[in-house]
């Protein structure tokens, strides 16, 4: 679908509203219709907010990655707590949880327990719903194949089914890219890949320790070796694919409003790995200052778009009008203005149970987004 200049959208999940959130936990037999009435409602709010490029907000996720225990046999979702008696530094990973100030209880992993299997498309059911229930171009959000290689393998718990974390890495490609080739041919205009976790192996440096970021308990290589390994991954989900916008998007953590607790530093020491991967376009934060200045852009690959996150998703204030046609502006002399999104960091809601914005709120911050839009046109 033809796209204006400057599309806005968001990058993937909405605020559930409280009779969904509550539905969810005493899993209410009629559950199903309440996530369609959620997906809708978060249709409409997006397209009053003025967005060019609508998701479905992920309202029948709990987060943007744990849905996979219901499409895939095999898995077991467990909560950090859960998950405190299988890591192997117990006290470190206990530690790390409270001074990042996570909510053990309320995020959860979808953890390797058997052989992978699907039992359910992973998001086509939903694109399709999506696709029916609105006249905008539509995006579709899925996890990235790394996180997933780093959240999914726990070594007590998954070693019986994949003795290694590389066993498990060709059925998650496999299971990828046939879902990304099915959304291609339902008409998605954009599928874009989260990767978080990235930004952790840049900054967190050569620790042993494990990390909180996403669940990132996989014990890693050097974080050069697990770079590779990352731009390898999703090369082979996009290869070949063009009839949909393939993106990936790295931000540095979503889980509190608390910026102190969240990662920090530029793209930089992303961007030769950037400029590896066959992506089209990379959505990435820019609204907090953590992420440094936008001359990294410079280094992406050419042809390469700029999901620009021009609006912070954690705070309650709305940036200036003129701060993110500036910003917006400066991308555009950088990458031509054809190449330009906007969008926020990242999502509103990207724990079911913790967002961090609630949906007026989220609303507001787009529709900033939609009247830089209009303006920069
Ligand atoms: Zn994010």
């Amino acid at each position: 679908m033809p796209l204006p200049l400057f599309p806005v959208t968001s990058v993937g999940s909405w605020p559930r509203p409280d009779w969904l959130l509550d539905a969810m936990k005493r899993r209410r037999p009629n559950l199903r219709e309440l996530m369609d009435q959620a997906t809708l409602l978060s249709i409409r709010q997006q397209e009053d907010a003025g967005v060019d490029l609508v998701t479905d907000g992920e309202q029948r996720r709990d987060n943007f990655y744990s849905f996979l225990c219901e499409k895939l046999d095999g898995l077991q979702l467990m909560t950090m707590a859960d998950l405190l008696d299988h890591v192997e530094d117990k006290a470190g990973f206990e530690a790390l949880l409270q001074t990042l100030d996570v909510p053990a209880f309320a995020i959860r992993n979808p953890t390797v327990v058997g052989k992978l299997k699907a039992k359910a498309p992973l998001v086509a059911d939903d694109a399709r719903f999506l696709r029916a229930h609105t006249r905008r171009a539509i995006k579709v959000t899925l996890p990235g194949p790394y996180l997933l290689s780093r959240s999914m393998w726990v070594k007590r718990l998954s070693e019986r089914a994949y003795p290694t974390r590389a066993g498990l890495i060709d059925d998650l490609v496999a299971l990828l890219r046939a879902e990304l080739l099915e959304l291609e041919r339902i008409g998605v205009d954009m599928v874009q890949f989260d990767e978080p976790v990235l930004t952790e192996l840049v900054f967190a440096g050569k620790s042993s320790t494990r990390t909180f970021m996403c669940a990132a308990l996989a014990a890693q290589a050097s974080p050069e070796s697990e770079l590779e390994l990352a731009v390898e991954l999703i090369n082979r989900v996009v290869e070949g694919v063009t009839g949909t916008i393939t993106g990936i998007h790295v931000c540095r953590g979503n889980w509190s409003r608390k910026e102190e607790v969240l990662l920090a530093g530029s793209y930089d020491p992303l961007m030769p790995t950037f400029a590896r991967m066959k992506v089209k376009q990379f959505v990435l934060e820019y609204a907090t200052e953590r992420a440094g200045t936008l001359d990294a852009l410079r280094e992406l690959p050419p042809g390469a778009q700029v999901g620009l996150g021009a609006v912070n998703p954690r705070t309650s204030e709305i940036e200036p009008h003129e701060q993110i046609v500036a910003r917006a502006r400066r991308v555009a002399e950088l990458r031509g203005q054809a190449a330009v999104f906007l969008n926020p960091d990242c999502g509103f809601g990207t724990f079911a149970e913790r967002p961090i914005n609630d949906a007026a709120g989220a609303t507001a911050k787009l529709a900033a987004l939609a009247a830089a839009a209009r303006d920069l046109r």
